[in-house]
């Protein structure tokens, strides 16, 4: 075999515990220093009662909403539902395909046909040329006509909506924006609409709005409220920020919703109910969902493939009912305005010209700042212009109009960091009143032109549809991946910088342990010493960190470097401060005797604490790093002793640490449970210890290791198939049965424009297979946990590891990568993954990890159109096999060919790509990726129009995203007694996802935990063609509805 080509794995342990992942680094900060004789174990009866009965509680109340959590109180029920088909649950078998037939919950591809209107995004893709003519002064669209009578019946109801687009982060930190721009901005229209009532504006980031409400005194807050209730300042969305759509993980994207709406309940005491998204570079029907989910009826999005625009505004499907793929009824659908033109600003809003519009963004009048690119300047609106001014925006309105079903038009009026000088509030406002106020005298005009608010505006349009008797077209599907011009894709921020958007999954993990939550719940703790409000802080401002950074510039790797750094800054403290708040929460939930509890960071607790933060009970591999080559560990209850195994920490890749060595253990964790283990110090042949081979053609390495048995067999043994097999799979050199990973260079075009931030401009000749002049060190491991094998190359290295455990875990290969392309120019690293999967052009990418959504590879499209985002997984079926691979963090994935899949790993690139921007991205990092890849079989059962992960690459997933943590300290000899902690008696079922556990802020005192916890379950749509060919240990639930999805406990 060719290793240049079919690489096998890498990872040396230095970089692995390095970088794997932030947890590992958080482990080697904290060490584990082996205390010599065994830590007494002490199980005990502990008095948990009173949190039981609040867990038994919270059962309860699942169970009172829906008959779905019947299956939630375990085996027992389950077992006997088993035996009736489709009554309640079923529980998986070890035989593969008898209930192929029979598994319920999926819908299959009849039960989706919408009506002649409804509208499919695949089939729009099918349909278009993707040609670009020139379109005249509409460059990407086309003439548009009307004949002036249209409007004789019906005015024309002009609503303009007042926006100014603040983006928490960009070319300047969220600090700097808000002390340079938003808080002007804030403060101006406080007095600007208060001096005239006719005035509006919409407001969408409340990470802003909050910190200004928190400079302003109570007579200010007061004008405020009274413009709210007024309904001329709206608060739209009312997000944190304006979340990326493609990079961000739903967990994410709610939990920002959910804090922005709970500030805005807290504070002014309303909902909002039109969602605004000017600037994400794509829209994701997951978005979708959760505004409609949060209460939210309408929304506007912008950044779409001009061409999709065209084609809509031809149709007239601009204003849509966007409906869930997998949705067979309305329910999910939200009425959404797509706006038609290139932009949200001035320019491209009033009409299809450009070069008139402009003249209508009184904030470019002679004189100021900023200018019209089309040289023809504003005038102010005078007495003597007034007429001539009016009917020439009039034409321009019209002809907007004529995109849309109803004759409610929406025109937006602002920018970026619009309304900063109170002379601009005068400037648009007063021009605009003039002109309003010109059209009133003018009957004949047929025009009613007002400032207005999205709900204006959406309550004008649906009185039309309804007076009209009309509805609008539905539509299926996503808005990825956006093209603003030619063949200027926006396919490179699915991967830019990408050691943030592991970073962002890694906080998002901590985030979502729910045992913190747990013990912020004031009745459970009457501790005095127990911090709960600091806790409470920092989990809080851990979630407005993480909030922070889904907005559209900071978890897309495309802010400017100092920008980046302060949100890494902000990822990577808070996930610090958050271990504080676990690791104190979980010596509480353990202590058998409460009284013993002592608030003490400098001392915190002993023993090594394992949480499983999943719902499911699960083996896991544990992995810490010890002093000693010799450690034992026992269960700290029952003084059982756990397999072990003793791995090398590689300070090279040929070079083993003679002072750190990784132990890692195999656990079986109840569902959400705390568990402790003892680690001591053992004799040195009391642990397995790995035992390794090492390889490279033609010049075996001198390895360094004193404490290791290593081989290094030279000659032809030296190139003969590597290989690893556990229980269930087998590994040879690099093939997974029939799967091969390969590595492959993308430069860049020669021409001007070239990839950025933003775009992937890839050269002519595509991607060019990864070479490099010296062979790569390849080592092989192999122990009773787990046996892997590690190739290290020039440019990153690449571990494929079997985990030797029953269950779901040994069903998977785990792939992982630490990549540094910091000595490059111009190029991006991508590792494919070649198979047998006759896939035809066909894949299906996750949307934020909440949906599967199947993509078409078109060879009409240049190359970087095919690439889509993969929060969390994809995958490659035909009418035999599936192969999945499930992803700890996004990233760009294509299937260029047939059997294909490859994802784009790290880029860095030296040049602007004219967004605004200003710079390249060369900010590159040692970058850790981490992968399972599933192979598995599948059964036609009526082909599913709608493709869901199977149950077992849901488990997957999840164990991938949430790492069992663990809190490891130093010897004592004061060990207080802890005792295990096991909140629920049995795993949830398996399609049952427990989101969030998330304390809520005491509605009277400020910074302080209530007694109340939202709870979030999702229920997860689960593949119908293929029955887990792997004994599950949960079970599923039926084809049932979940009406509620949060619940309040007290
Ligand atoms: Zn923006």
């Amino acid at each position: 075999m060719k290793f240049n080509q079919l690489l096998v794995l890498l990872v040396g342990g230095a970089f692995f515990l390095a970088m794997m992942s932030l947890y590992r680094m958080l482990e080697m900060t904290q060490g584990v220093k082996l205390p010599h004789s065994e830590t007494p174990a002490g199980p005990e009866d502990n008095d948990l009662s009173r949190l039981k009965q609040q867990i038994d509680k919270l059962e309860r109340l699942l169970s009172d909403n829906n008959r779905l959590v019947a299956t939630l109180r375990d085996s027992l029920f389950s077992r006997q539902a088993s035996r009736v088909k489709g009554v309640a649950a079923n529980v998986s078998s070890g035989s593969a395909h008898s209930q192929a037939v029979a598994l319920p919950g999926c819908r299959l591809a009849e039960e989706m046909k919408d009506g002649a209107d409804g509208v499919q995004l695949l089939d729009v893709y099918d349909l278009l040329p993707f040609d670009n003519p020139d379109g005249g002064a509409w460059k990407q669209g086309f003439e548009i006509s009307y004949k002036g009578d249209e409007w004789d019946e019906q005015p024309l109801e002009l609503i303009l909506v007042p926006h100014s687009h603040n983006d928490p982060g960009w070319l300047k930190t969220f600090e700097n924006y808000y002390q340079d721009q938003t808080k002007h901005i804030l403060n101006n229209m406080l007095i600007k609409l208060t001096e005239d009532s006719r005035r509006k504006m919409i407001w969408a980031e409340i990470s802003y709005f909050s910190k200004w409400w928190n400079n302003i005194d109570e007579q200010k807050r007061e004008m405020v409220k009274r413009l709210v209730k007024a309904g001329q300042l709206e608060l739209v969305t009312g997000g944190w920020v304006m979340a990326d759509e493609a990079n961000s993980h739903y967990f994410a994207l709610l939990d920002q919703l959910i804090e922005g709406h709970q500030w805005i309940q807290r504070h002014l005491g309303v909902k909002p109910s039109s969602g605004w998204a000017v600037d994400p570079f794509g829209h994701s029907p997951s978005m979708a969902y959760l505004l409609k989910g949060a209460g939210l009826s309408n929304m506007v999005i912008q950044r779409a493939h001009y061409a999709v625009k065209k084609h809509f505004a031809q149709q007239q499907t601009l204003e849509f009912l966007w409906r869930q793929n997998w949705d067979s009824s309305p329910r999910s659908d939200i009425t959404c305005h797509m706006m038609p033109f290139y932009s949200y600003d001035v320019p491209h809003t009033c009409g299809p010209n450009p070069a008139v519009c402009c003249q209508f963004d009184f904030h470019r009048l002679k004189g100021g700042r900023a200018s019209c690119p089309w040289r023809i300047a504003p005038q102010p609106i005078t007495e003597q212009n007034i007429k001539e001014r009016a009917l020439l925006l009039l034409d321009q309105y019209r002809q907007k109009s004529r995109l849309f079903r109803s004759p409610v038009l929406f025109v937006p009026l602002g920018d970026d960091f619009r309304f900063v000088e109170s002379s601009e509030w005068d400037a648009q406002f007063g021009n605009y009143q003039a002109l309003f106020d010109y059209f009133d005298q003018h009957p004949e005009l047929h025009v009613k032109a007002r400032f207005g608010t999205l709900s204006d505006y959406f309550g004008a349009l649906h009185r039309r549809l309804n007076a009209a008797g009309t509805t609008l077209p539905t539509l299926r599907g996503d808005f990825f991946t956006y093209a603003d011009r030619d063949d200027h894709y926006w396919s490179g921020y699915f991967t830019s910088r990408p050691f943030y958007k592991r970073l962002d999954r890694t906080l998002e993990a901590t985030l979502r342990y729910p045992i913190s939550p747990v013990t912020q719940v004031h009745s459970l703790i009457n501790d005095p010493d127990f911090p709960t409000s600091k806790h409470f802080q920092r989990l809080t401002a851990g979630r407005r960190n993480l909030a922070l950074f889904q907005h559209h510039d900071a978890v897309t790797g495309t802010a400017r470097d100092p920008v980046v750094v302060d949100y890494g800054t902000r990822l990577f403290r808070s996930i610090l401060n958050l271990h504080q708040v676990l690791q104190s929460s979980a010596h509480w939930l353990l202590l058998s005797d409460k009284s013993q509890y002592h608030h003490d960071q400098s001392k915190p607790f002993m023993s090594l604490i394992v949480f499983n933060p999943t719902e499911q009970l699960r083996s896991s591999v544990v992995s810490v790093v010890v002093d000693s080559p010799g450690a034992r560990v026992v269960d700290a209850e029952t003084g059982r002793p756990m397999t072990t195994q003793i791995s090398a920490v590689w300070a090279e890749p040929s070079r083993a640490s003679t002072e750190h060595f990784q132990l890692d253990f195999v656990v079986e964790l109840p569902p959400l449970s705390l568990v402790v283990y003892h680690v001591t110090k053992a004799s040195v042949d009391s642990a397995h210890r790995a035992q390794y081979t090492f390889h490279r053609r033609g010049n075996p390495p001198a390895v360094q290791s004193e404490h290791f048995q290593v081989s290094s067999p030279e000659g032809p043994e030296a190139d003969a198939p590597l290989s690893l097999s556990n229980k269930h799979l087998q590994l040879r050199s690099g093939l997974l049965r029939r799967v091969q990973v390969q590595f492959l260079w993308y430069g860049t075009r020669t021409q001007t424009e070239k990839s950025g931030a933003y775009l992937f401009l890839p050269g002519d000749k595509g991607a060019q297979p990864y070479s490099s002049l010296d062979p790569p060190l390849v080592r092989v491991s192999r122990g009773p946990v787990f046996s892997d094998i590690t190739s290290c190359f020039q440019h990153f290295s690449h571990t494929v590891r079997l985990l030797h455990l029953d269950g779901h875990a040994g069903r998977s290969l785990e792939i992982s990568n630490t990549v540094d392309i910091r000595s490059e120019v111009n190029r991006e690293l991508v590792m494919r993954l070649v198979s047998d999967v006759a896939n035809s052009n066909r894949f299906y990418t996750d949307l934020n990890g909440f949906q599967m959504q199947q993509r078409r590879t078109l060879s009409k499209l240049p190359l970087q159109a095919n690439f889509y985002p993969m929060s969390s997984a994809a995958f490659l079926q035909d009418a035999a096999s599936r192969v999945s691979l499930l992803s700890a963090q996004s990233q760009a994935v294509a299937s260029l060919r047939p059997g294909e899949l490859e994802v784009v790993l790290d880029r860095r690139l030296q040049q602007d790509d004219n967004r605004g921007l200003g710079q390249g991205v060369t900010d590159n990092k040692l970058t850790a990726s981490l992968y399972h890849l599933l192979k598995s079989l599948v059964n036609e059962v009526g082909g599913a129009s709608v493709e869901h992960l199977s149950l077992l690459a849901h488990l997957i997933s999840l164990s991938l995203s949430h790492p069992p943590m663990t809190m490891v300290t130093s010897s004592d000899s004061q060990v207080p007694k802890l005792h295990r902690f096991l909140p629920l008696r049995s795993s949830l079922p398996c399609d049952v996802h427990l989101l969030n556990l998330r304390t809520l802020e005491d509605s009277q005192k400020a910074e302080s935990p209530s007694q109340e916890v939202a709870l979030l379950l999702h229920r997860k749509g689960f593949d119908c063609s293929s029955t887990p060919d792997v004994e599950l240990q949960c079970t599923w639930s039926v084809h049932e509805e979940v009406e509620d999805n949060t619940h309040v406990i007290n």
